[in-house]
């Protein structure tokens, strides 16, 4: 009977794991389509200086509405995307669409809101289309300052001659880099410099128990010690709720992103915002003026 059952057993792992694979196959081949067919959108995610809460940047993150299954979210198919080569049509895309959503507005109307876009590894090994995008820009009215790239820790460990020459030319245009997910991977910050990183994000899954895990507290803290005597900038991923707020400010945390603050929305949402907040500075000075 022992032995039917571990036949049973490999068998159900062996069909779960065919199922697995065709779920992958048909994910990837619909993927294609998804770009022609304008089953593809961006929202865009603000992230706010800690100290008083003012939105100063904001991060693209692409979103999948599947003619059958729904929405299906970027931590299921971008590894897809890697894994097929694909992802370089999808990064193609994610410029065309924020070029597009720029296009729609005065640049000035942003007030210096940076535009943060995630660039996958592969992409940097096939990199034509990131200094045809820098191109874009040039001839454009919109200034390269204006955009961040959000990369991996593991892009900048062993680079190749491309990544290293693509790194300096993105750099040089004036494009700002941000290291994601910071704390996942190999976590030294030492080499960062090296490449001029702007920002470094800590991982929400050290945000996530800040307030109950020493472990994870002592790590922030040193962490954002570290990136500062670095000359370099933090930027708190997945916050939401006031006591991981009040921690980061405790350790001098520079920038949030997170529900507690915003959630990823259209442009014309985050448009809103800033054209808000533009008027409430506006009208501060005034305020002042008025009660003296
Ligand atoms: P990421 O770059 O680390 O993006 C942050 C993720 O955390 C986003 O998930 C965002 O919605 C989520 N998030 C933000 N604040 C909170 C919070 O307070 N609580 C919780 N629970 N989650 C929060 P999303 O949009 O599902 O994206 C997942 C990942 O997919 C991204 O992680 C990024 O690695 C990748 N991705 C998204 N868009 C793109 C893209 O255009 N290109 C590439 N290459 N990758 C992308
Ligand atoms: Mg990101
Ligand atoms: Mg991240
Ligand atoms: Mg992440």
């Amino acid at each position: 009977a022992a032995k039917r059952a571990g036949k049973n057993q490999y068998q159900f792992f062996t069909q779960t794991m065919q199922q697995e694979i065709s779920e992958r196959i048909s994910l990837t081949h619909d993927l294609r389509s998804a770009v022609d067919n304008g089953e593809l959108h961006l929202v865009y995610q603000p992230i706010y200086r800690l100290h008083d809460i003012t939105l100063i940047k904001a991060e693209a993150l692409i979103r999948w509405q599947h003619p059958t299954r729904g929405n299906i979210p970027p931590g299921t198919f971008i590894p897809l995307a890697e894994e097929s080569g694909f992802i370089i049509e999808i990064g193609k895309w994610v410029f065309n669409e924020v070029l597009h959503d720029l296009s729609t507005i005065d640049p000035l109307r942003l007030q210096g809101v940076q535009i943060s876009l995630n660039i996958s590894p592969v992409q940097f090994a096939h990199p034509q289309h990131l200094m045809a995008f820098i191109k874009r820009l040039e001839r454009s009215n919109i200034p390269c300052e204006l955009f961040c790239f959000e990369i991996t820790e593991g892009l900048l460990l062993e680079p190749s001659r491309v990544v290293q020459d693509t790194l300096k030319t993105l750099k040089q245009a004036g494009i700002k880099l941000s290291i994601d997910d910071f704390g996942t991977g190999y976590s030294a910050l030492g080499y960062l410099k090296k490449y001029h990183v702007d920002y470094v994000k800590i991982d929400r899954s050290f945000i996530s128990n800040l307030g109950e895990d020493n472990y994870d507290f002592i790590l922030c803290r040193s962490i954002i010690q570290m990136a500062h005597e670095l000359n370099m900038q933090l930027i708190a991923e997945g916050v939401e709720n006031a006591q991981q707020e009040n921690i980061l400010k405790v350790i001098n945390c520079d920038f949030i992103q997170g529900f507690l603050h915003g959630r990823p929305a259209l442009f014309s949402t985050l448009l809103q915002q800033i054209d808000q907040q533009t008027l409430e500075q506006l009208s501060q000075p005034l305020l002042i003026a008025e009660t003296k």
